[in-house]
């Protein structure tokens, strides 16, 4: 990628994700997320042809290529999400105590049955199990069950219509995360180039490996929190993933919502921990999809999401469908940085300070972090192949931006999403002098540092040697 003078650069740490749709696919609407403050274009495969998704991605990639800055781009599977067929009438009305049959005949159903197309979810259920239906608006509990019906009495609800989504919250359903849909869109946004892979609906940690498997290193893994049983086994999770997703949608239907706030700061904490780049999604600013504002209680949200030391907050239906898409971005930017800029902040980020890990790597970073704050510097650099010490500076929450040199596009473009990182890909260097040269005119043409002020470098020895970070070096940019 060419680079360009006059980089953007973005007055913020936390990251900005927007999904695409029908509201923002256009290369002008696309360049003007970017430029409003989207780091992160989300492709949701749960909607949309391929073409549709192709055309947003060859959109983006001529976006950097005309920016100079590297954009990140993740694909998010559908993952099997669960739904009833449909009715002869389109929909039933629904009373408590009432019997629903669900089968699996696929004719249309009426106020006695519906078609459950999911032969492994009548596998699983027992009677007394609870099945949320349409986000949760309805809950039916199970009487009798066999291998192909579940005679069910509803508990809530008014209305059941075609095709609305089935959530089984506290069964663990002997179902993969990639349905046969999800395999096909995983190949396709593999050969697309996406940089990460986000995996829906998992439950246990060998649906990570399976999914690993088949990315086989061709782009990071992010995994959706949204299951109960995922929670469960949250810490091998954070393990097993290259970051993690808060999905408040599905978190808030599977698990009572009063669960969803503690969490979010627990996923946040673990994932920081862990130093995995870590997301909040879903309802940030729900009310723009029809709004040109948000609620004072969604800006809170938002700015919770900030104090809690995420890497990134997500839009979906504001920018992909909503009426409002720039404003959404446009307000969460404001929000983040009003937030970042309030001296609480820093102090919440530092008092929830992860301890460094007993690595070079780790014991070079923190360094860093308390030099540049020592000496005021106005950036932390790092050298890096695979951004591994990116991720472990990003670890740090610094006050102050992470500029971070690669050679790899695909390292710089995967970082776009981690908290501070001003990622550039540029050729790597062979001396001392080089790398102290590099940083500083680099850190200058970026906007990042002006002339006089200092930065803070690590790198490995020998030079491109990934996962050897041991040097850290003061410099001054010069003019
Ligand atoms: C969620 O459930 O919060 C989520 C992000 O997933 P989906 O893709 O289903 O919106």
């Amino acid at each position: 990628m060419k680079r360009k003078t006059s980089a953007i650069r973005r007055n913020r740490l936390i990251k900005i994700v927007a999904t695409l749709g029908p509201a923002s696919s256009t290369p002008e609407r696309i360049r003007e997320l970017f430029m409003a403050g989207a780091d992160v274009f989300r492709l949701n495969f749960s909607h949309g042809k391929h073409e549709e998704h192709q055309a947003r991605y060859v959109a983006i990639r001529s976006l950097e290529e005309e920016t100079g800055r590297p954009i990140c781009v993740m694909a998010d599977l559908q993952g099997p999400k669960l739904r009833v067929g449909t009715f002869r009438d389109g929909s039933i009305d629904l009373r408590p105590g009432m019997s629903l049959r669900l089968d699996l005949d696929r004719t249309p159903g009426d106020s006695a049955r519906v078609c459950l197309p999911h032969p492994e979810i009548f596998e699983a259920l027992v009677p007394g199990a609870e099945l949320l239906m349409d986000d949760g608006r309805i809950r039916v509990r199970v009487a009798r069950c066999g291998r192909d019906y579940a005679d069910t009495v509803v508990v809530t609800g008014t209305k059941l219509s075609d095709r609305k989504g089935v959530n089984v919250p506290n069964l663990v359903l002997p179902l993969s995360p990639l349905t046969p849909k999800d395999r096909d869109d995983l190949r396709f946004a593999l050969d697309l180039g996406v940089d990460w892979i986000a995996l829906s609906f998992v439950q246990r940690p060998e649906d990570v490996a399976e999914a690993r498997r088949l990315i086989a290193g061709r782009a990071s893994l992010l995994v959706k929190l949204e299951k109960p049983s995922a929670i469960e086994h949250l810490e091998e999770l954070v393990d097993m993933a290259d970051g993690l997703m808060v999905a408040r949608g599905d978190l808030g239907v599977e698990m009572p919502a009063e669960d969803v706030p503690s969490l979010q700061k627990r996923i946040i904490r673990e994932a920081r921990i862990a130093g995995k780049p870590v997301i909040v999604a879903t309802q940030m600013l729900e009310s723009m999809v029809s709004a040109p504002t948000p609620t004072r209680a969604e800006a809170s949200d938002v700015a919770t999401a900030v104090y809690d030391g995420a890497d990134a907050v997500m839009l979906s239906a504001e920018t992909a469908s909503g009426q409002y898409p720039l404003e959404a971005v446009s307000i969460m930017d404001r929000i983040a940085k009003r937030v970042e800029a309030d001296p609480t902040y820093r102090t919440i980020i530092d008092a929830s300070h992860a301890d460094p890990q007993s690595t070079s790597a780790d014991a070079i970073t923190a360094a860093a972090r308390s030099v540049a704050t020592t000496i005021s510097a106005a950036a932390i650099v790092t050298f890096t192949t695979r951004g591994t010490t990116a991720l472990r500076a990003a670890r740090e929450r610094p006050a102050v931006p992470i500029l971070c040199l690669t050679p790899n596009i695909d390292t710089a473009r995967r970082l776009a999403m981690v908290f501070g990182v001003h990622a550039v890909q540029t050729a790597d260097v062979r001396s001392l002098n080089e790398m102290t040269d590099k940083a500083s005119r680099i850190a200058r043409e970026d906007g990042i540092a002006v002339p006089g002020q200092r930065l803070v470098i690590t790198a490995g020895m020998p030079f491109g040697t990934p996962g050897a970070t041991n040097v850290l070096r003061i410099a001054w940019v010069e003019g």
